[in-house]
């Protein structure tokens, strides 16, 4: 090894704005189930987050991975699909799981809410409001 090697390289991870087609996405987690701020979808520059009855959902063909929505979700509950903790992994496959039946609708708003969820949910207890 020489002098210098040892300097910390960034791991291998995707540039923001990965080649359309890889299956990358930005995903919306645990934290948003029973909360719904809705923050996000004002941030969102393709309208690709959608409402489900307890939480919202990211399609993940529209998505165009520009990180927007991250950083305004008061409870942090969206994750670039590489950095999902490991706890909340079966939320990647929610978010599509959700559009089984909707495909990609091209469009959260002319859409409207949803009346379903994706199937995951029905395993998370209600979360009581907290205030
Ligand atoms: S801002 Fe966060 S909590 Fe609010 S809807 Fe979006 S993901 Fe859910
Ligand atoms: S990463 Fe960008 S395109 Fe994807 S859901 Fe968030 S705001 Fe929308």
């Amino acid at each position: 090894m020489f002098p210098g090697d040892d300097v910390a390289r960034r791991p291998e991870r995707p540039p923001s704005h990965p080649a359309k087609g890889e299956q990358v996405t930005y995903v919306i987690a645990f934290p948003c189930v029973d909360v719904k701020d809705k923050s996000c979808i004002e941030e969102c520059p393709v309208d690709c987050i959608y409402e489900g009855d307890r939480m919202l959902y990211i399609q993940p063909d529209e998505c165009v991975d520009c990180g927007a929505c991250e950083p305004v979700c008061p409870v942090e509950a969206i994750f670039y699909e590489d950095d999902v903790p490991e706890e909340w992994n079966d939320y990647t496959a929610a978010n599509a799981e959700f559009f089984a039946d909707l495909g990609s609708p091209g469009g959260a708003a002319k859409l409207g809410a949803q009346d379903f969820d994706a199937p995951l949910l029905a395993t998370v207890a209600r979360k009581e409001s907290e205030s």
